[in-house]
């Protein structure tokens, strides 16, 4: 690893960040103009993923079906334009402080349409938005498990992420090559609702990378009342599932089966999860 990787690495993890994925801008080359880093920073060399953990006590009022606000603000609001945002903010300015431009990135949702006309022939429409979880899998992060969340090694699906685009050339790391979950597929009735569809499943390849991941009806999700939450940051985006029961039931499992690395004293499960199965009118 070169010297400037190694001290924004260590720089980052000062700053707050639990997670540090980085990938060359030739991993982005399948994607199309309106998708690429490249469309909102054409010199970009690297693409730097940040991801801070969601701390396991932040979902404990969801779990408990007692509390929600503490979720809503350490799990999802602050944790994300707060600290997670100060972090980016930190490292970017090492970036920007060793004379290379670092373009932070919040986690906007990629279905949010574009909200503008392109200024020049040739150039897609503004806003371009970035899929986070894309780039987490291209910069090393991890994978797309089966129900459809993202999955690290470290925390399975409990971090939020945000973006940096540098021109800087820093090292990459390499892609995920094993899974975090290998028993994935069992896994549809962590649903309550059945919008987990195992009929539906598609192969989703990123770099060479294939993962299997069941149809979801994100219809559903967003009137799912078992712990999901409006999108934060566009109502067209996908429902937050973090704190879902689905989440929680998927922490839950790959802690007993000890496949995450961010491990505890007591499990995360202590008594059966709560469910809310009538129709509920779409947010
Ligand atoms: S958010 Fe709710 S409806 Fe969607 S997969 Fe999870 S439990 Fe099912």
């Amino acid at each position: 690893m070169d010297d400037l990787t190694q001290q924004f690495r260590a720089h980052a993890r000062e700053k707050g960040a639990d997670l540090i994925g980085i990938a060359p801008i030739e991993r982005f080359d399948e994607l199309a103009a309106d998708k690429h880093p490249a469309a909102i920073f054409p010199e970009t060399r690297s693409v730097i993923v940040i991801g801070k953990r969601v701390v396991r006590g932040a979902i404990r009022g969801v779990e408990e079906g007692t509390s929600f606000d503490i979720y809503d603000m350490y799990g999802r609001n602050w944790l994300s334009n707060r600290n997670l945002a100060m972090t980016t903010f930190k490292a970017g300015e090492f970036l920007e402080d060793n004379g290379w431009e670092a373009v932070p990135l919040p986690n906007i949702p990629p279905q949010t349409p574009p909200m503008g006309v392109p200024v020049r022939e040739g150039q897609p429409a503004p806003n371009v938005m970035l899929d986070m979880d894309d780039a987490a899998i291209r910069a090393g992060l991890g994978e797309i498990g089966y129900c459809g969340l993202f999955l690290s090694p470290q925390f399975g699906p409990r971090q939020r992420f945000q973006m940096i685009l540098t021109d800087a050339v820093l090292t990459p790391d390499p892609i995920l090559s094993q899974p975090v979950c290998p028993t994935c597929r069992e896994h549809a009735a962590f649903c309550i609702l059945g919008a987990i569809d195992p009929s539906a499943e598609r192969t989703v390849t990123v770099c060479g990378k294939d993962m299997g991941v069941a149809g979801i009806d994100h219809a559903k999700c967003k009137s799912c009342k078992n712990g999901a939450s409006p999108n934060a940051m566009h109502p067209s985006g996908h429902a937050d599932r973090m704190a879902a029961v689905c989440t929680r039931s998927c922490i839950a499992y790959l802690e007993e089966s000890n496949a995450i690395e961010n491990t505890f004293q007591n499990p995360f499960r202590k008594r059966a999860p709560w469910g809310i199965i009538q129709e509920q009118k779409v947010l």
